[in-house]
């Protein structure tokens, strides 16, 4: 099955008035917070796997406050006070007591919600700077095959990738490859010996006979 195209900034604003959540002065903002707080990045917006983590972890352990209608209700609420149809006491105490559940929830699964996260800021971590554009490098993952590669922080401006393998844990060296300047990485799988590898592929180190450290062990 195909999926849905991503949205850009001006469809998910116009998808958050449809919800009701925000108003015409916040909404802006609250999409830049998320790209602040590195969960999205690009447009058309693209998930980062700490905000991926962080949603699935709400969803799975606190589901109430990750559906549009308890911040929707929470904007009502606010209107409704502004009208006069309710008093600031009573819309206070109401959301008291639906954040005092949240909070409940979340507090009994802490460790769940701590693994579920830090998973998905470890996949963010940075791998090193990109030779075309200086902006920090990062796994990613093909919206369609799932399959992850590394990209440039710069997207869309930037569109420098580079192929990874599909299995093992790919940590930063903190080296840059001195014959063309892409980052080296570390591959980690289990029960095999570390490799570190420059990360492009055409790099003049993966020609045959050139820098043993280069070939892949077996295994
Ligand atoms: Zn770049
Ligand atoms: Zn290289």
């Amino acid at each position: 099955t195909q999926p849905p195209p991503r949205y850009t900034q001006g469809k998910l604003i116009e998808k958050m008035e449809e919800l009701g959540l925000g108003t015409k002065s916040t909404r802006h903002s609250i999409i830049e917070s998320l790209y602040e707080r590195g969960y999205i990045y690009g447009d058309p917006i693209i998930p980062t796997e700490t905000g991926i983590a962080v949603t699935e972890a709400l969803r799975r352990f606190a589901g109430v406050i990750s559906t549009p209608e308890m911040t929707a209700a929470l904007e009502k609420d606010m209107d409704a006070i502004a009208e006069g149809v309710e008093t600031q006491l009573e819309v206070v105490e109401k959301s008291r007591e639906m954040l005092a559940g949240v909070m409940h929830l979340l507090e009994n699964s802490k460790a769940e919600v701590a693994a579920e996260i830090r998973n998905g800021i470890k996949e963010d971590r940075i791998l090193g700077v990109c030779p075309s554009c200086g902006a920090d490098l990062h796994v990613r993952r093909a919206k369609k095959s799932r399959k992850r590669f590394v990209g440039c922080g710069g997207y869309p401006e930037c569109t420098v990738t580079y192929p990874l393998p599909q299995t093992g844990s790919v940590m930063p060296t903190g080296e840059t490859c001195p014959q063309c300047g892409s980052p080296r990485v570390r591959l980690v799988n289990r029960g095999r010996k570390p490799w570190i590898f420059c990360l492009d592929p055409d790099c003049p180190t993966k020609k045959e006979g050139n820098g043993k450290e280069e070939e892949r062990p077996a295994g």
